[in-house]
C-alpha cells in the first residue's frame, strides 16, 4: 500500500473523519454485562441508547508488519458509580503490545494479565502508556469531557473479548467522594471460583 498522512483535529482531539477513515461506534446496548450496576444500566438504556465510545482509524490490512492506529474517544458518563469505559480486550495474538497517548481529557488505563496481575495508569493530555504483550487493556473516562487517546498496535494482533467475559477485570473505576477510585470488582470471587482464564 502507499504511504499516507492524516490529520487530527486538535480541538476535538480525534482524527478527522474522511474517506480514508472508518468510524466504529459502541453504544450502551452493545455493552451488556460490562458495567457492574445492572439496574442502572437498564435504567440508562431505557432512557437513551447513548454512544459510550468510538474509534476513528484509517483502513489498513490486518497483516503481519502492518500497524493499526487511530484515535479512541470515550464520552463522559457513568453507570451507577462506574465511569464510561471500553469493553476491554486481550489481543488474539496474545504476545503483542500497544501504545496509548492521551490527546484530550482525563482517564485511566487498566491492564491485567492472565496471572491476575493488574496495573493502572492515570492519563491526561501528553501521557503515553505502554501496554506490554499479554496484558488485557481497558480505558476509562474519569473526566467531565471527552477522553481521547491515540493508539497503535501490530496489524495482525486481533482482538479477544471472550476471555474477559468469563473472568472480567479484577478492578473497576468508580466515583468515590467526587473522585475516581480504583476498587476491587464485585465479580472477582465469582471469577476465581470458575478457575479464571
Ligand atoms: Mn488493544
Amino acid at each position: 500500500m502507499d504511504p499516507f498522512s492524516i490529520v487530527a483535529d486538535l480541538e476535538e482531539g480525534a482524527f478527522a473523519k474522511s474517506s480514508r477513515m472508518v468510524r466504529n461506534v459502541k453504544r450502551l446496548s452493545s455493552l451488556r454485562e460490562i458495567f457492574e450496576d445492572e439496574a442502572d444500566y437498564q435504567k440508562s438504556l431505557s432512557r437513551e441508547d447513548r454512544v459510550v465510545y468510538e474509534y476513528t482509524r484509517p483502513v489498513i490490512p490486518p497483516e503481519p508488519g502492518q500497524l493499526f492506529f487511530g484515535t479512541s474517544t470515550i464520552h463522559p458518563g457513568r453507570i451507577g458509580r462506574e465511569y464510561f469505559m471500553t469493553a476491554g480486550h486481550y489481543h488474539a495474538k496474545l504476545a503483542t503490545g500497544e501504545v496509548y497517548l492521551c490527546l484530550k481529557g482525563e482517564g485511566i488505563l487498566l491492564m491485567q494479565n492472565r496471572a491476575g496481575r493488574t496495573r493502572h495508569f492515570r492519563m491526561r493530555r501528553g501521557v503515553a502508556v505502554y501496554v506490554p504483550p499479554c496484558f488485557a487493556h481497558r480505558t476509562v473516562n474519569t473526566g467531565s469531557e471527552e477522553f481521547v487517546c491515540f493508539y497503535c498496535f501490530p496489524g495482525d494482533a486481533g482482538h479477544d473479548y471472550e476471555s474477559l467475559k468469563t473472568r472480567g477485570f479484577l478492578v473497576r473505576v468508580k466515583e468515590r467522594k467526587g473522585k475516581p477510585s480504583v476498587v476491587p470488582s464485585a465479580k472477582r470471587r465469582e471469577g476465581r471460583n470458575r478457575g479464571g482464564a
